[in-house]
C-alpha cells in the first residue's frame, strides 16, 4: 500500500507523451466499453454525462489499457495504491494543479502540518475538473471539532472492558436511529480497518478526527477510547440496543474501507439479531466520490442475506459534491445497488468553491439544480439531504435563500427534483434541523461586529431554539433582514 503508485502512472504517461488526466480517461475507456451496461450508456447519453472514449493514436497500447481497466473496475485497493498524497506526491500534484506554483512554499507547510491531502485517481479525469476541487487543499482551512456532535455527552453510548471504557455508538435522546461510528484505530494498511477516511474532501463534514486520522476522544482521563476490535463494538451496540431504535447508519471515516470478512464477521453477523431493526444504512463517500470499485457482489451478498433472512431493510447514503461526480461507473453501481433493493440516498454536502458561492447565488443555483435533476434523472432518485456545511463556508442566509428560489416555490422544478430535507447538522441536544424557506421568516438575525460574528437564533420545532453562528461576510449576511 506504501508503494508510490501514483508515480507508475506519471512514467506510463510520459511514455505514452500523454498527461495523466488523458491516461486515466484512457483507462477508464477501456473498463466503461467492456463493463457498463447499455441501460447506464443509455442514461448518459441521454443525460450529456461524459462516457470517456478509446483514442485511435493510443491503440497500440491497448493490451496495456485492458489489463488496467480490469483493475479499474474490480479492485479498490487499485485505486487507494494509485491515489494522490500530499508530501509524497508534490511534485506530481504541483504539475497537475499549477495554480498552486506560486503558492508553494505554504502549501508544502500546509501539508506537512495540517493536511492530509488524498486525490483519488477518478477524480483527476479531464471530466471531474469541478468535482475536483472538493478535494484540493485550502491552505490555512483548520476544520472544526466534531461538527455534528457525535461526541456530544448526552449522545454518546459507552461501554467498559478489561481495558477501560470505549466508544459504542450516537444516539441522541428520542431519536430512532443509533449512528453507529466505527472507531478502531488508525492502521497504515487502510484496508484493514481504520477511522481514517482516504477520500479527503477539503471540509470533511466528519470533522477533525477524519482528516487527521484521530480516534474519538471523550473522556480526557482515557485519551484513545476506541474498541480496538469491531466485533466489540458490534456486539456492545448490540446488547445496549433500545425498542424504540429500529434504524442503524454506519459511518466512519469511511466505513467500506474494512473488508468483507470484517463487515460479515464483525458487524453484519451480531448486529443481523437485534429484534428491532428494521433499517440498516451506510453512509459512503465510497461510491460517489472515486471508490465504485468497493461496492463489490460479495459485499452485496453479505447485506442482502441479512435482508433476506432476517427482513433488514438496507441502504447507502451517499455523499455527492457535484454532479461531475455522477460518472458512468458511479451510476453502474448504484444500478446495481438498486437491482438488488438497496436504496441510494444522495445527499449533498454545501461547500464554497465545490458547489456554492455565497457572492455568486447564480452559480450555486445552476450547480445545485443539475445536481437534484441529474440524482432524479439517472439515480431515480432525490437528494435525500442537502447539508449545510458544519465547517461554516456557506452562510446559513444564503443557502435559505437558493433553497427558497429552487425548490419552495413550485415553480422551474418539479416535485421529482425536491430534496426530502435540508438539514442543518448541529451539536445541540435536540439534533439535527430541517429548514425551509420559512425558516428565513422566523430566525432572530443579530450582528456582532466587534467579533465579526453573526448569530442566528432558530426556533427548533422541538420547542427549543438554537444558536447558529457564522463569520461576518461583507455584502452576504451583513444586514439584517433578506
Ligand atoms: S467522504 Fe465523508 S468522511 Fe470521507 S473525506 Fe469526504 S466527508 Fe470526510
Amino acid at each position: 500500500m506504501s508503494k508510490n503508485m501514483l508515480k507508475y502512472f506519471h512514467q506510463q504517461s510520459q511514455k505514452m507523451e500523454i498527461d495523466i488526466p488523458t491516461l486515466i480517461d484512457e483507462i477508464r475507456a477501456y473498463a466503461i466499453s467492456k463493463y457498463i451496461s447499455p441501460t447506464v450508456l443509455k442514461l448518459c447519453e441521454k443525460n450529456k454525462i461524459p462516457i470517456p472514449q478509446k483514442t485511435k493514436k493510443l491503440l497500440k497500447y491497448s493490451s496495456y489499457f485492458e489489463e488496467e481497466a480490469k483493475k479499474w473496475w474490480h479492485s479498490y485497493v487499485y485505486h487507494l495504491s494509485n491515489r494522490l498524497e500530499g508530501i509524497k506526491d508534490f511534485d506530481i500534484f504541483l504539475k497537475l494543479f499549477p495554480q498552486y506554483k506560486t503558492k508553494k512554499i505554504k502549501l508544502r507547510k500546509y501539508l506537512e502540518n495540517s493536511y492530509d491531502l488524498s486525490i483519488l485517481p477518478l477524480n483527476l479525469s479531464k471530466h471531474l475538473k469541478n468535482a475536483v476541487k472538493n478535494h484540493l487543499p485550502e491552505i490555512g482551512f483548520i476544520s472544526k471539532q466534531d461538527p455534528y456532535g457525535i461526541k456530544n455527552k448526552k449522545s454518546v453510548i459507552l461501554d467498559k472492558n478489561e481495558r477501560g471504557t470505549f466508544y459504542v455508538a450516537t444516539r441522541k435522546p428520542k431519536y430512532a436511529t443509533y449512528l453507529f461510528v466505527l472507531t478502531v484505530p488508525w492502521a497504515k494498511d487502510p484496508t484493514k480497518g481504520t477511522f481514517m477516511c482516504p477520500i479527503g474532501c477539503k471540509h470533511c463534514y466528519r470533522g477533525f478526527e477524519t482528516r487527521h486520522k484521530q480516534n474519538i476522544k471523550i473522556i480526557k482521563k482515557l485519551q484513545d477510547i476506541v474498541s480496538s476490535r469491531i466485533s466489540e463494538q458490534s456486539r456492545s451496540l448490540a446488547k445496549k440496543w433500545k425498542e424504540e431504535i429500529y434504524d442503524i447508519l454506519v459511518s466512519g471515516g469511511e466505513p467500506l474501507l474494512f473488508n468483507n470478512k470484517t463487515w460479515k464477521e464483525d458487524i453484519v453477523d451480531i448486529i443481523k439479531h437485534v429484534p428491532h431493526l428494521y433499517s440498516f444504512r451506510i453512509c459512503t463517500g465510497a461510491l460517489a466520490l472515486g471508490l465504485f470499485a468497493r461496492i463489490d457482489n460479495e459485499l452485496l451478498r453479505i447485506l442482502t442475506n441479512m435482508r433476506d433472512e432476517y427482513g433488514i431493510q438496507i441502504g447507502f447514503n451517499i455523499h455527492i459534491a457535484h454532479w461531475e461526480n455522477l460518472t458512468p461507473e458511479m451510476i453502474e453501481k448504484a444500478y446495481l445497488l438498486q437491482k438488488h433493493n438497496i436504496r441510494i440516498m444522495p445527499q449533498i454536502p454545501l461547500v464554497e468553491g465545490v458547489n456554492f458561492w455565497n457572492h455568486d447565488l447564480d452559480k450555486t443555483i445552476e450547480t445545485i439544480r443539475k445536481t437534484s435533476r441529474l440524482c432524479a434523472f439517472v439515480l431515480n432518485e432525490p437528494v435525500y439531504k442537502y447539508i449545510l456545511d458544519m465547517q461554516g463556508s456557506v452562510s446559513l442566509l444564503q443557502a435559505i435563500k437558493v433553497y427558497r428560489y429552487l425548490f419552495d416555490r413550485h415553480q422551474e422544478e418539479s416535485n421529482i427534483i425536491r430534496p426530502i430535507s435540508f438539514e442543518l447538522f448541529t451539536s445541540h441536544d435536540t439534533g439535527n434541523m430541517n429548514l425551509s424557506y420559512h425558516t428565513l421568516y422566523a430566525i432572530q438575525h443579530n450582528i456582532d461586529k466587534k467579533k465579526k460574528e453573526v448569530i442566528y437564533t432558530i426556533p427548533h420545532p422541538a420547542g427549543t431554539k438554537i444558536i447558529w453562528k457564522e463569520k461576518l461576510l461583507k455584502g452576504i449576511n451583513d444586514k439584517i433582514g433578506f
